[in-house]
């Protein structure tokens, strides 16, 4: 019941709390006339006095209410409206009031009950409809309730209330379930037919509570363990709300009539319990119908016309949520004739407390009274919406038609006028439904996600798919490229193999042939030039054996004098002595072409032979020279017999023929280092040269010498003496390296650099030289020496980089040497990849050798690799003439594990 204040409408009124004044006549206990009726315009309606309104509401949508339906002051007036029901006379009736007429008379067609008072006199009530005794319980639910639920259904709260004394057809007219006879269905029953109707089970709900108030205890009648459930109101909205009471969604009639009964037993069961009876009970039947609006804008966004789909899509659904509410009041009969039950009087107060607190309540409503006692009971609480509240309410009081009742019906028939005064505020309860647009959106969030997973997982398969065939592809592309590469690889080295074989071939005959050349120009120009030295010889001979002759005659003449002539001898001797020493440089030339001569002579014994014979008694004293020597042994060369070289500086004595080598005459030079290289040739000569100090002379020669053929035969001979371990250090020692590199820098003869480039890879057989050598550029002259291309000088490069290989292998080997190769770190691996394979055996096996040894250290395996070792390092192990190096190669591929990956990811079967 609602406590505010109203507002006239239209020149319609309220009665209500909120109501300030009324014009209006109020029908007291008095018979109203019939224009005096304050509700007489809501009668207008032809069909249906009660529906009249109803259907007006109906037709005024909410889009019709003036967009005010969601505010919280729009509202459209709705008098309660009042039907009364005559019982039609029952068995016990028939027989008792046999005799008497009823005590009311009915004028349904102008919805009059005339009361009599007497047999005279009668009292006239006009009511909203008058149901006769035969009104079928179709058209009562048509009059009194189908409205009222037709507002349900549209958003607006509904009442249904009967009133009256006990056995004049509440429950009938309300509670029947019509099993026996569906014609008898009550309202309950019939309102949830219609309900079920017009909900979708989809998108709106119906829920039930069933309630029992008794003695101002409210019972739960669908859990009768549940049996104080308080009541709560909203202070704000005014809404009333048993948040104790079980709610029964209903989904079909069966299940209602299922849960009615069920109440019903509950009821019974607790009345019994109570020792009282139904009759002295309220029952309240709540449905809450929540209904989706579709496709409609709420009526107070209906003004924004250009709102997107986008907007509209994340827009709350519009909800109406209606509350019918259907009171099966207690008897109205007087307490006073109720003491005869066994309750005491106060009893029988608080056992309708709650009814006569509604009679105040509707009193208070009809009058306009300032104070409408809500709070005076449970029951006014719970129906404070439908009495002076925002609900459509209706109410059929009930009637028997015995005279002996007159008094209660006359008393019910007042309570019923009295109703029809009061004036609700009827409102739309609509709203948007957040929580369910949530939901919405949670599942269609959840079927995005699952959509986008879907995609994803579709995605990444197919992504997998094409991957794997991508794979296969490329798998298929390398195999067929590998096996095309290996099989042009196998046929180009079947090729190779079988050219180089031809080249090797070719290259003896040629080799053959070009080393009898060149031995046969070799020493037809040494022959040359040795018969244009004996001519010469010969000729300095003669002058000198003129002058022995001479000097012989001289002594003669001397030794005649004897005494007296010493010193004049001795003066001789010292001529003969400055002679000798004018004559060295001769004497040197002499026996450098001798020892020359002698080298290449096969008749070495003889000589010796005939030097023995010539003994160097022959010549006394002092003439016993080199040059005097050198002479008598080329005189005796004129038989055609040479002496070696070694009884040559034997007899000569080694450390003249080194003097020649700084002889003035460049000639003498030149032959002087010949002799000393021929002497360096032999071993056993070796370490007495660089004793006398020749390896000095000859390195000394390197540096001051500008003739190449002095470079070529004094680097022949640094060439020899570097044979020897020893002589490594000394050579190294004495600047060596740069000496010999600053030759080969201005060398135009490959033999100079074959000679140069020998005596550097002899240095580089050094475990203890190597660093030094490296460090004064012995590696860089290698290198600089391959640009001549000679395949002579090659060969000693590469010998000479196999040397250094070989020995820093050993030394990393032995724990002395740690880090990259320092070929490598010179550069020098390209230049031995590129020349592995060289057509020339000797270069190509040193080379061979020098990468077996490079490889033996993982630390170089990287560079190796990078620089195309790996394919000749492979070559070598499967080609290799020599077994030991294909054999070095092979184990050093199998065991390396750069090597093995370096093999795998060029795809290298091996
Ligand atoms: P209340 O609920 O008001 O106490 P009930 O509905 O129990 O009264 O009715 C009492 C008796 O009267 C029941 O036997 C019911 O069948 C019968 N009765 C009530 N109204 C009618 C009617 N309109 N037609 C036939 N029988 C009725
Ligand atoms: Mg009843």
């Amino acid at each position: 019941m609602a406590s505010g204040g109203g507002n006239n409408r239209n020149g319609t009124h309220r009665n209500s709390l909120k109501g300030t004044t009324t014009t209006s006549t109020v029908s007291t206990d008095k018979p109203l006339s019939v224009n005096s009726n304050p509700s007489k315009p809501a009668f207008k309606n032809k069909s249906s006095p009660l529906t009249g309104a109803s259907s007006g509401l109906r037709k005024s949508s909410p889009g019709s209410l003036g967009g005010g339906a969601a505010k919280d002051d729009a509202g459209v007036p709705g008098r309660v409206r009042v039907a009364v029901r005559l019982r039609p006379r029952n068995a016990e009736e028939s027989v008792a009031d046999a005799d008497f007429a009823d005590c009311v008379e009915l004028q349904p067609e102008l919805k009059r009950l005339k009361l009599r008072k007497n047999n005279w006199d009668t009292d006239t009530y006009e009511f909203d409809e008058v149901l006769t005794e035969f009104a079928s319980q179709k058209r009562v639910y048509e009059v009194v309730a189908k409205p009222v639920v037709e507002g349900v259904l549209d958003g607006y709260n509904g009442t249904i209330m009967a009133y009256g004394q006990t056995g004049t057809g509440k429950t009938y007219t309300l509670g029947r379930l019509g099993e026996e006879d569906t014609a008898n269905r009550g309202i309950m029953v019939r309102a949830m037919e219609d309900i079920l109707a017009e909900v979708s089970p989809e998108i709106d709900s119906v829920l039930v509570s069933y309630l029992q108030l008794y003695m101002e205890s409210l019972q739960d009648l669908l859990d009768p363990t549940n049996d104080n459930i308080s009541i709560v109101e909203e202070p704000k909205s005014g809404d009333v709300s048993l948040p104790g009471a079980t709610l029964v969604e209903i989904r079909d009639q069966q299940s209602f009539l299922e849960l009615l009964r069920l109440g019903e037993a509950h009821r019974h069961a607790a009345n019994t319990k109570l020792n009282t009876e139904s009759s002295r009970s309220h029952a309240l039947l709540m449905v809450h119908v929540k209904r989706t609006v579709k496709g409609r804008e709420p009526a107070h966004s209906s003004d924004n016309g250009n709102s997107t789909s986008m907007a509209r899509s994340l827009r709350p659904p519009l909800v109406r949520k209606g509350k019918l509410v259907v009171v099966d009041l207690a008897g109205s009969e007087r307490i006073d004739k109720s003491g005869s039950d066994g309750h005491t009087r106060e009893e029988a107060k608080s056992i309708n407390l709650s009814l006569s607190a509604l009679g105040k309540c509707i009193n208070a409503l009809a009058e306009n009274s300032a104070h409408v006692p809500v709070r005076d009971s449970k029951l006014t609480r719970l129906l404070r919406d439908s009495f002076g509240g925002t609900a459509r309410t209706s109410l059929v009081i009930t009637v028997g038609p015995s005279p002996r009742h007159r008094g209660e019906t006359a008393s019910t028939i007042m309570f019923g006028q009295r109703a029809m005064k009061v004036e609700n505020m009827l409102k739309l309860k609509e709203e948007f439904d957040y929580k369910s647009l949530a939901r919405r959106l949670d599942i269609q969030l959840d079927k995005l996600i699952m959509e986008h997973e879907r995609k994803q997982k579709a995605f990444e398969v197919e992504i997998e798919r094409i991957t794997a065939e991508a794979q296969n592809r490329i798998s298929e592309a390398e195999r067929n490229y590998a096996d095309a590469v290996e099989k042009e690889r196998l046929k180009y080295q079947k090729d190779y193999m079988e050219s180089i074989k031809k080249l090797e071939e070719k290259w003896m005959m040629n080799l053959q042939n070009q080393g009898n050349e060149r031995k046969m120009v070799h020493i037809a120009g040494e022959v040359a030039e040795v018969k244009k030295l004996l001519s010469k010889e010969t000729s300095l001979r003669k002058a000198a054996e003129e002058e022995v002759d001479n000097l012989k005659s001289q002594l003669a003449q001397l030794k005649m004098s004897e005494a007296s002539a010493n010193s004049e001898i001795l003066k001789l001797r010292k001529m003969v002595e400055d002679e000798v020493c004018q004559k060295e440089k001769l004497e040197g030339e002499i026996s450098m072409l001798q020892s020359q001569l002698l080298h290449l002579s096969f008749e070495a014994d003889e000589t010796r032979k005939r030097l023995d014979r010539g003994g160097p008694g022959k010549v006394p004293g002092r003439l016993d020279s080199p040059v005097s020597q050198v002479r008598s042994q080329l005189k005796d060369s004129g038989n055609g017999e040479k002496a070696s070289v070694a009884k040559l500086f034997e007899q000569v004595g080694l450390q003249k023929i080194l003097s020649l080598l700084e002889a003035e005459d460049a000639d003498v030079r030149i032959h002087a280092v010949k002799v000393v290289a021929n002497l360096a040739a032999e071993e056993t000569n070796q370490q007495k040269i660089v004793e006398a100090g020749g390896l000095k002379s000859l390195l000394m020669l390197l540096g001051s010498s500008e003739d190449e053929t002095i470079h070529r035969v004094a680097a022949g001979a640094i060439a020899n003496l570097a044979m020897n371990e020893k002589n490594r250090e000394l050579i190294m020692s004495q600047g060596g390296i740069s000496l010999l590199s600053t030759t080969a820098s201005h060398a135009k003869d490959p033999q100079t650099l074959r000679m140069v480039a020998g005596a550097i890879a002899n240095l580089c057989g050094n475990d203890k030289l190597q660093t030094k050598l490296r460090g004064e550029g012995g590696i860089k002259a290698l290198l600089e020496i391959v640009k001549c291309g000679h395949p002579d000088v090659l060969a000693q490069v590469a010998r000479g980089i196999a040397n250094f290989a070989k020995c820093e292998s050993r030394a990393a080997t032995q724990g002395s040497k740690t880090g990259r190769s320092l070929l490598i770190e010179d550069g020098a691996l390209p230049w031995i990849v590129q020349n592995a394979n060289s057509d020339a055996s000797p270069i190509r096996r040193h080379n061979e050798l020098a990468l077996c040894h490079l490889a033996q250290h993982e630390v170089n395996a990287k560079d190796m690799i990078s620089e195309g070792a790996l394919w000749e390092l492979v070559r070598i192990s499967q080609d290799c003439p020599r077994e030991d190096i294909r054999t070095l190669a092979h184990r050093t591929l199998a065991s390396s594990p750069d090597f093995i990956a370096g093999l795998k990811r060029l795809r290298i079967n091996y």
